[in-house]
């Protein structure tokens, strides 16, 4: 007896051969599209709000440091040469101009007053108390004993602070009307009130320069020291170091407007290259070059290395939910 004998009116359920296979071995969404899963609402929310927390803050620093790096570069000596190169042949010619102005002011002043103003750097010994004066005496010699500086300068400029003659006096005086002991006609008041009498830079200089209004009396470079020229040694020998290159008429030229801490003869490599052999800045370049360079552009560093393990990490995850849904 056959099956189909005892149930003849019963048709046997069919399964087709095709759909069987399907379930085995082809994707679940192919058997039952209606039940697409969102793979996004099977990731703990919180894992994944932290790890974007965490990328957000990690750009934010790494943008941060990254700038606070490239601000760092612009402070630097670096950046003032690379992008400031002097012109020698100009500097030279410009120094020859305005000494030769000077020293007819000079013979034009003795023959008017019947003295003729002295040779050399001469400290305003009246406007100065006495351990001031000592002190200016004792910096200046240093500076001009330096026979490697001065052979340098002659090198490079066809002058030295030996060729200097100048006078230097108090600039915290000039407020007190002291401009004609100081040897300066009203125009030369008026400047230093105007612009480079700030009394937060350690000192400046008035000279004579062809083409422009007369400064001085006698054309002798005036070289003011404020009072913070007078805190230690070292900072009134980098005050003096610093104004006899104006008074051997030397140009300045500002850095870029983003540069703070460098100043306009920064520019020059024999001015650099005196204060690091005579270690007057101390430790400063060292400091920038660390502090706001170094240090923000590691954790640059790290904020990128940080960025690509969360990438790596996120994509594996992603990989392992894929593997894990297809399976
Ligand atoms: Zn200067």
């Amino acid at each position: 007896m056959s099956n189909t004998a005892l149930f003849p009116n019963t048709t046997s359920p069919t399964f087709p051969a095709a759909e069987v296979g399907v379930c085995a071995q082809g994707p679940i969404s192919n058997r039952w599209p209606a039940a697409k899963i969102n793979k996004s609402a099977i990731v703990d929310p919180f894992v994944e709000g932290s790890t974007r927390y965490y990328a957000k803050s990690t750009i934010f620093w790494l943008y941060l440091s990254f700038l606070v790096g490239v601000f760092g570069v612009l402070q630097t000596q670096w950046f003032v040469a690379f992008t400031n190169r002097p012109d020698y042949t100009q500097i030279r010619k410009d120094i020859q101009e305005s000494k030769r102005l000077q020293d007819q002011l000079a013979r034009e002043y003795g023959l008017r007053s019947g003295s003729t103003p002295s040779a050399g750097i001469e400290i305003h010994r009246d406007l100065f108390n006495t351990p001031q004066t000592e002190e200016i005496e004792g910096q200046l010699r240093f500076l001009l004993q330096d026979d490697l500086l001065q052979s340098d300068l002659k090198r490079a400029f066809g002058y030295d602070f030996r060729d200097i003659n100048a006078v230097v006096f108090p600039g915290w005086l000039i407020y007190e009307s002291v401009s004609e002991q100081a040897g300066l006609t009203p125009q030369g008041e008026l400047s230093v009130l105007r612009s480079s009498g700030s009394s937060t830079s350690l000192g400046f200089t008035l000279r004579d320069q062809p083409e422009q209004q007369r400064l001085t009396i006698d054309g002798r470079p005036r070289i003011a020291l404020n009072v913070g020229a007078f805190k230690t040694r070292e900072t009134l020998r980098f005050a003096l170091f610093h104004e006899l290159f104006h008074a051997m008429n030397v140009p300045g030229i500002s850095p870029s407007r983003f540069t703070f801490a460098q100043n306009d003869l920064t520019y020059l490599t024999e001015y650099r290259s005196y204060l690091w052999r005579s270690g007057l800045e101390g430790n400063r370049q060292y400091l920038i070059w660390l502090l706001i360079v170094i240090i923000p552009w590691t954790i640059s560093l790290f904020c990128i290395l940080r960025l690509v393990n969360l990438r790596r990490a996120k994509r594996e995850s992603d990989k392992m939910l894929s593997g894990y849904l297809s399976s």
